[in-house]
């Protein structure tokens, strides 16, 4: 049984230039058709899976872009069915989105972590990324949500123009958050940015990474996954159980399950976009047999610290996985690219800024 689950609330106040996300702005009456949608759902998937669930993450779009009397209604739906008690609950949102009054409602309503979109703390780089908000809101935000009790990570956009990663990352560690995840900024097809040309240094953004981990170790961050990075146990344990093949429910326009299925590993179901979603059509799913499966695991494994487990792999689609990757392991290995232990095998820092064409290795063998 599945015990995560992922909810996509599509809406955003502001459509930033490099967004490729599903989302758009909102109008009354799409809110309210989205939110009908949404229980029918709920009470839908609810009966195929009346689960306990671990870790519910709410984001989007800009899930706090809805107002409290829709969130209301979001958690009375949850109310409903598997309610909003699970250990971790996250809540997507922008600096803009809260006050102090605010966060003490988002406590009511039973999130625990905010997971905040800072994107920079340099006003340049904010304006260069088209966001809403400048520095001063968006650490001023910061301090609030930790100051209110909850768990916050806050994500940085690494690689833009005019940046200095540095002092960027400094300022965000200093501000006692307990996880950050970083992303290096790509151009998306049919983005405003890519319709701009704009481009990023390649050479750059590799070093950038390696620059991050450097800063923000320095501040006892643990990166425990090539894009995160958090304080001992504040690691996501939503996200940790995507990365370790684990099942998860999705509900909401364009959100992407892994769900149980008959005669195969899983099926990872892709909710259609928001005009379709509503009138319930569109939706793709794609069954994945042992050897699919063990390909998403090792990209998604090979990411973590914790790397792939072969008692995980073995559990789940009974190939034991060092028989018959076994010659292709140690050619990794000797290429430096992988390390191996006896129930483990790991990405080295080399091998994780080449993990896709390790992937395609492992799907040529
Ligand atoms: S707020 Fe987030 S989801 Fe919305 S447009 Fe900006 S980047 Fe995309």
């Amino acid at each position: 049984m599945p015990k995560s689950l992922y909810l996509h609330v599509p809406f955003c106040p502001h459509i930033c230039p490099y967004c490729d996300f599903h989302k758009m702005r909102r109008n009354e009456n799409l809110v309210a058709a989205y939110l009908d949608k949404l229980e029918h759902n709920v009470l839908k998937l609810y009966e195929r899976y009346p689960t306990k669930l671990n870790t519910i993450y709410i984001g989007g779009g800009t899930p706090a872009h809805l107002n409290d009397q829709e969130l209301w209604r979001i958690v009375k739906i949850f109310d409903k069915t598997w309610g909003l008690t699970a250990s971790e609950i996250s809540f997507e949102a922008d600096p803009l989105s809260f006050d102090k009054k605010r966060l003490e409602v988002f406590k009511d309503m039973g999130f625990n972590r905010l997971s905040i979109g800072l994107q920079s703390s340099q006003d340049n780089v904010l304006k260069f990324l088209g966001r809403l908000h400048n520095a001063k809101q968006g650490l001023q935000a910061l301090d609030w949500a930790l100051q209110a009790g909850f768990s916050v990570s806050a994500d940085i956009i690494a690689s833009a123009r005019g940046q200095d990663l540095a002092s960027d990352l400094e300022s965000l560690a200093k501000t006692g958050v307990q996880h950050i995840s970083v992303y290096s900024l790509t151009i998306e097809a049919n983005t405003p940015f890519a319709f701009r040309n704009i481009k990023i240094d390649q050479d750059k953004a590799a070093d950038d990474i390696l620059l991050t981990k450097e800063i923000l170790s320095s501040f006892n961050f643990k990166h425990y996954e090539v894009s995160n990075y958090a304080k001992t146990g504040f690691e996501s344990k939503h996200n940790k159980n995507y990365w370790q093949g684990g099942y998860y429910l999705a509900l909401g326009p364009g959100a992407v399950g892994f769900l149980p299925a008959k005669n195969y590993i899983g099926n990872r179901r892709a909710n259609a976009h928001i005009k379709n979603w509503l009138v319930d059509t569109g939706q793709e799913d794609y069954f994945l047999d042992a050897e699919e499966y063990i390909y998403d695991l090792v990209y998604s494994a090979l990411r973590t610290s914790e790397g792939l487990s072969f008692e995980q792999v073995y559990k789940l689609t009974g190939v034991d996985f060092m028989l018959r990757y076994e010659q292709l392991v140690k050619e990794l290995v000797d290429l430096a690219m992988l390390e191996l232990s006896q129930t483990h095998l790991y990405a080295s820092q080399k091998g994780l800024l080449q993990i896709n064409g390790i992937v395609k290795r492992f799907m040529d063998n």
